[in-house]
């Protein structure tokens, strides 16, 4: 199960291959080699990094 490494919500959605929208802070996560990348949405439609954020350990899918 994938848990948002932001807000710890499991409310986690697929919204395309790799690609997962937390409902719970709406950051967008793509999955990439076992490790979760994170984004966050802006007003303008882009998208921002906020890997820095997160621990490679908190970054790291535990199926
Ligand atoms: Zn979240």
């Amino acid at each position: 199960m994938l848990r948002c490494p932001n807000c710890q919500s499991i409310d986690v959605g697929k919204i395309g291959v790799n690609q997962y929208y937390c409902w719970g802070c709406f950051i967008e996560m793509t999955i990439s080699k076992g490790k979760i990348n994170t984004h966050q949405v802006e007003e303008d439609g882009s998208l921002s990094s906020l890997d820095d954020l997160f621990s490679d350990e908190d970054r790291t899918i535990n199926f």
